[in-house]
């Protein structure tokens, strides 16, 4: 692995930090490292965006523990997987989209004034995201999948092509601002009164104006439409995890840029296994006969069957492991995969027919069917382990 970024060291904070503690040391390098105070400063601006991501991950207590847990692997993981984490993807648009309310309140911050957008200043429109449930079977979910959705969302104009100009022209240069998208302005802020660059009032950032709007779109160069989009859901995924799929959202307005698809994974139940992380638990309900004498069965894998040796004496609550034979981590392969863990259970006749009664009265006074101290403490101590 690259050279790793310890986030809690960027933001000057313990591993135990609070997220309050954390919020404020984010909020303080934030406030130091602000273009607004470092203008062409490349450090400042690099040290800003360091901090945004390492706060990005660090306030977010299901990243946190994967990156406790994994360092910032845990977040790349499968392609997509969950946002931009660990990466060197953030812009300033994203840290101010994003995390803009620490600024609240402070004259010249906040906003989008001098980021992203088709030149320094200009602003472009982001398209909002999108929410899409997906269902999966455990099968789906070990080997990963790829799934069709019909999705519902704004699409770019066919028409003008999203520039929301009727017969082909193109947007003109706004002449309040010339076209930059801002205008300049004296307020009051923290550190005294400084002078901060506001959106245009005209053109509202966007430093053009549509003289003649597109009919089809009313100028706003989308228009509500469908889409088939393919999404690939990595294995290993679990119920509640988002997959993030960048790009698919709905349309920018005025040709911007697309927002994402994020695909909230549910998880079908199985009909023999219970799912605990990547192990796949599986109750093997023997018959006292097996139990005691000894059997080879058959127990059901994700993709078929199994064949396990089932020793004389078997107790109830004895646990089997097929190793590997359960999910993979959903950061890769290199992480391992699950077993699956066969719980034996044993079961015991509701009903006797008279000759099984009778077996049984016949065994009843054998001092082989009564556990002795010795195993009583064996089973007990088995016992108590699964409490610890
Ligand atoms: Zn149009
Ligand atoms: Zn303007």
């Amino acid at each position: 692995m690259a050279s790793e970024v310890d986030y809690y060291a960027v933001l000057g904070v313990e591993r135990t930090a609070s997220a309050d503690e954390i919020k404020r040391a984010y909020k303080k390098m934030a406030i130091k490292y602000h273009p607004d105070r470092n203008p062409g400063d490349k450090e400042a601006e690099e040290k800003f965006k360091q901090a945004a991501e390492a706060y990005d991950v660090l306030r977010d207590p299901d990243k946190r523990a994967r990156y406790d847990q994994f360092g910032a692997a845990g977040l790349n993981g499968a392609g997509g997987f969950g946002g931009f984490g660990g990466g060197q993807g953030m812009s300033m648009d994203d840290i101010f989209s994003m995390f803009g309310d620490i600024f609240g309140g402070h004259g010249g911050f906040g906003g989008f004034g001098g980021f992203g957008g088709r030149s320094s200043q200009q602003r472009q429109y982001r398209g909002s995201d999108l929410r899409v449930k997906v269902k999966l079977s455990l099968q789906e979910i070990a080997t990963g999948v790829t799934k069709k959705f019909k999705v519902r969302k704004d699409v770019t104009c066919p028409e003008c092509h999203g520039t929301g100009c009727e017969g082909g022209h193109r947007p003109e240069t706004c002449t309040t601002c010339h076209g930059s998208g801002y205008v300049m302005r004296t307020q009051r802020s923290m550190f005294g009164m400084v002078q901060t660059q506001a959106p245009c009032p005209t053109c509202h950032g966007e430093g053009t104006v549509i003289k003649d709007k597109c009919k089809k779109c009313n100028g706003d160069g989308v228009i509500a439409g469908e889409e088939i989009v393919e999404i690939n859901i990595p294995a290993g995924v679990a119920e509640g995890m988002v997959v993030n799929v960048p790009g698919k959202g709905n349309a920018g307005k005025h040709a911007g840029v697309p927002g994402d698809i994020q695909v909230l994974v549910e998880e079908e139940a199985h009909p023999d296994f219970v799912r605990d992380e990547n192990d796949l638990i599986h109750n093997l309900l023997l018959t006292v006969s097996q139990a005691a004498l000894g059997d080879t069965v058959e127990v059901p894998t994700i993709d078929g069957k199994a064949r396990v040796k089932i020793e004389p004496g078997t107790q109830p609550g004895k646990v089997l492991r097929l190793r590997g034979k359960g999910l993979p981590a959903v950061q890769g392969y290199g992480y391992g995969t699950g077993d699956i863990v066969i719980n034996i259970s044993v079961y015991i006749p509701e009903n006797l027919s008279r000759d099984e009664k009778k077996a049984f009265e016949q065994m009843k006074d054998s001092d082989n069917l009564r556990p002795s101290s010795g195993i009583k403490e064996t089973i007990f101590r088995k016992f108590r382990s699964y409490f610890e």
